[in-house]
């Protein structure tokens, strides 16, 4: 027992009383206090007061399926009455992990051959940096350890992939980036171009930044380059046409793997089954998660070609074992979801469905262009932001956040889900979504802009 049994017998006050949020002002919580979601349905989530949204990010990017799918229910059911729990360590293995493993490699982008298993996105990452430097050190090349990610990335929260990631509240107060993790420009050609410059001479600046980067710190010290296909929690940010075929020119110059972040753009998300395909890149590795089991059960993989497993699996052979695994990595139960996901996809062409309905919805967002505080309107396939700002010459606002806040408190006010990454506001809806619930959604942003502009008069 404690001694906060005044507070009023609510599920809110017993969440500021006990719940620590991820992602959340700690003190301004009890203040706002939570928005709790009871039920979920196709698109849509009701929350305990009985107000219905459209889940207009799919939670975290990641119910690729919408909520309450009969078949994924089933399929975890299904498993948890014949195997709730095994591993894959010490040889060991289970029938879901080994045919999820087979499937990754037959439907990557580009020819693959091992699969390894971890719980979520940052964990991936994670252990493919420990895997990056294993494979540097088995390679007899042990001064090749840096990496390259971009400013404003997302890869994740744990030490390593934290230092991944590039943006500044993931740093500030961590003691991060560790060293070894560099930053290169993020390839956002309507804020980092500059003036008179074509979106072809970005690309081009893009790459020549990144090899400058490379002799700055020495090519024999850089063994990988991440990147996200699509850069999602950065504010949906699509490279020009050109940048990943001049940066992949300037990575096999210097002998440098390519790991590509697919934790939001895999599984249909751009328009095709990778973002790896939609945007021309040929990775060694590829980190999945998310829609991988469209988020009904934490996990992930790493998919990689014999150029990266190779040398560890000979490394492991000469240590007598790879150190390396997690007491959850493979879980039946989220390797049998992921398969049923990933079948549902294929049966119900999520991906085709994500491709055109996305490309109305964008069509619809792009007639906001001309509204007073719309900078940008970005995206593809079914992932677009719009970028708010208050000077639209000046590309600016006075104080970041201020209006991506105001418009997401509208939206959510007239039933949507969105989220503002600063003055971005993220779309990312369920794969399953319809046409007419795609203009619906769009209705409420059009709705919710008039609102925020009679705000501010
Ligand atoms: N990588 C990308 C591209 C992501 O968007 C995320 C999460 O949003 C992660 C990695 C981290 O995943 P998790 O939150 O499962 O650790």
């Amino acid at each position: 027992m404690d001694d906060r049994t005044n507070f009023a017998d609510t599920p809110e006050a017993t969440d500021i009383a006990y719940h620590f949020h991820a992602y959340t002002n700690a003190r301004r919580h009890a203040e706002v206090g939570p928005m709790i979601i009871e039920d979920g349905d196709g698109i849509h989530v009701r929350d305990n007061n009985g107000n219905r949204y459209i889940e207009g990010m799919a939670g975290l990017w990641s119910v690729g399926v919408g909520f309450k799918d009969r078949r994924l229910i089933e399929a975890a059911t299904r498993q948890l009455e014949k195997l709730p729990f095994y591993h894959n360590f010490g040889h060991k293995s289970h029938g879901p992990a080994i045919e999820l493993a087979e499937k990754l490699v037959e439907i990557a982008p580009v020819p693959m051959s091992k699969v390894f298993y971890t719980n979520s996105g940052s964990e991936a990452n994670d252990t493919v940096l420990k895997m990056v430097w294993y494979r540097s050190n088995a390679l007899g090349k042990p001064e090749k350890k840096k990496v390259i990610a971009r400013n404003r990335a997302y890869h994740g929260v744990t030490i390593a992939s934290a230092s991944l990631t590039g943006l500044p509240n993931n740093h500030r107060s961590f003691d991060l980036p560790i060293d070894r993790v560099l930053h290169t420009i993020c390839p956002h050609y309507w804020k980092e171009g500059r003036d008179g410059e074509t979106e072809d001479q970005f690309a081009t600046r893009c790459a020549d930044e990144l090899e400058a980067l490379i002799q700055r710190e020495g090519p024999d010290t850089i063994a990988a380059f991440w990147a996200e296909p699509v850069m999602g929690a950065g504010g949906v940010v699509v490279p020009p046409p050109g940048y990943y075929e001049r940066i992949q020119a300037v990575l096999a110059k210097y002998d440098i793997l390519f790991v590509a972040d697919e934790v939001i753009c895999g599984f249909g998300r751009t328009g095709e089954m990778f973002g790896s395909t939609t945007c021309g890149i040929r990775p060694d590795v590829m980190v999945l998660s998310k829609q991988i089991t469209s988020s009904y059960i934490p996990f992930s993989a790493i998919v990689m070609n014999d150029r990266f497993y190779d040398p560890i699996a000979d490394e492991s052979d000469r240590i007598s074992t790879f150190g390396h695994g997690y007491t959850g990595g493979g879980h039946p139960l989220g390797a049998a979801v992921a398969l049923e996901n990933l079948a549902i996809i294929q049966d119900n062409d999520l991906v085709t469905n994500a491709r055109e309905v996305g490309a109305h919805f964008r069509a619809r967002l792009a007639t906001l262009a001309d509204r007073p505080l719309v900078g940008e309107v970005r995206g593809i396939g079914l992932i677009a932001a719009v970028e708010l700002v208050e000077d639209k010459a000046a590309k600016s606002v006075s104080t970041v956040g201020r209006l991506g806040a105001m418009m997401n408190t509208a939206m959510q006010r007239n039933g949507l889900i969105s989220r503002n990454m600063g003055d971005s506001l993220g779309f990312c809806p369920p794969l399953i979504i319809t046409r007419d619930q795609a203009d619906e959604m769009f209705e409420i942003v059009e709705k919710s802009m008039g609102e925020v502009e009679a705000e501010l008069g």
